[in-house]
């Protein structure tokens, strides 16, 4: 395995280096304190502090994405970006988010509108003693094109693929066998308390009826401000709408949000989500119950969004953790 090092005072040198070819995003600080994935030219780099707030997958599946645009009898389709993109600033979790989406938007019918920005894409990773207050994120080692692993005194890079090898080629230095074990070692954690609670309560929630009681008091809680789905990696649900203006129309897709009272109902007014309760539970049942049926794995994993967003404390940990502690 190639692993070079780069150090702090060379980092913006290198991701100078990739302008040429690649429309290069990476983590930044904006001017109210929090980071977010932009243009280096948009804030200061900011690499350590873990997730940022924002779904790192909106690179891919933005919130307001332009289907088409129709002039006259004519059809204009969004142009295809001049540049691929690098984009650094996932973390492990958010990989694994990725992954799972990207499975999703090419099976069946291929979604164009996200493939378009997804092909050819350099996705790096970053992990190491970098996350919120210098805590550990444990190695990807994979599931990306490159991994940036904060060892203490510099940045171990280790690509994953050959777009990987190819933006790494021009780093003169290799890692030291002391910090490529440190890697190692990193790599062997074991997975947190949050990771068991949510595969206990994807188990529950399987094998076990849940009264509708339990979800009438969680949903009681829910006041439909969408912040748990509009932060999740693995939300995918949007809404078709057009906008006329009197030269074009305008066909887009914009996020929705399955806490959304109006998000099923149906032509006729008959809504099968029609109250707090059956949306919470369906939020939950989905990424811990229908999604494993469906695609063999639980499509939460723990990025932890959900339930910092959340201003009434019912994210997915904190609801795995009620049923856990209820039903065993
Ligand atoms: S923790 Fe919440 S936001 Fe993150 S993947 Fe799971 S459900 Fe989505
Ligand atoms: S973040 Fe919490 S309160 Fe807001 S819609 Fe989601 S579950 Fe409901």
């Amino acid at each position: 395995m190639i692993i070079k090092i780069v150090t702090s005072d060379r980092i913006e040198q290198f991701f100078a280096s990739l302008d040429a070819t690649w429309e290069v995003r990476v983590p930044i600080m904006l001017p109210d304190g929090t980071r977010t994935i932009s243009s280096r030219s948009s804030g200061p780099l900011a690499l350590h502090g873990g997730a940022v707030a924002g779904k790192p997958t909106a690179a891919f599946f933005p919130q307001h994405g332009t289907i088409f645009t129709a002039v006259g009898s004519g059809f204009q389709e969004p142009a295809a970006p001049t540049r691929p993109l690098f984009i650094l600033g996932f973390t492990p979790r958010d990989l694994a988010c990725l992954r799972f989406i990207d499975r999703f938007f090419a099976d069946g019918f291929s979604d164009d509108l996200y493939l378009r920005l997804r092909k050819n894409a350099v996705v790096a990773g970053i992990s190491g003693n970098c996350g919120l207050g210098g805590t550990l994120l444990p190695p990807a080692g994979g599931d990306c094109d490159l991994e940036f692993f904060w060892e203490g005194s510099g940045w171990l890079v280790i690509p994953h693929s050959s777009a990987g090898e190819a933006c790494v080629s021009g780093l003169p230095d290799s890692a030291p066998p002391e910090a490529v074990e440190r890697y190692r070692q990193a790599a062997m954690t074991p997975p947190h308390e949050n990771d068991r609670l949510v595969r206990r309560a994807s188990e529950l929630l399987r094998s076990t009826s849940v009264p509708d009681s339990f979800w009438a008091e969680i949903g009681d809680r829910c006041i439909a401000c969408t912040g748990c789905n509009l932060a999740c990696p693995t939300c995918t649900c949007f809404g078709v709408q057009d906008w006329r203006s009197a030269t074009q129309t305008e066909r887009s897709r914009m996020w929705d949000s399955c806490q959304l009272d109006g998000f099923m109902r149906e032509a006729g007014g008959h809504n099968p989500l029609g109250s707090e309760a059956e949306r919470t539970r369906r939020r939950i049942h989905h990424k811990l119950a229908a999604d494993p049926e469906k695609w063999g794995e639980i499509s939460c994993f723990v990025c932890g969004r959900c339930d910092s967003a959340c201003p009434t404390g019912i994210g997915i940990v904190a609801v795995a953790r009620e049923l856990v502690a209820r039903f065993g």
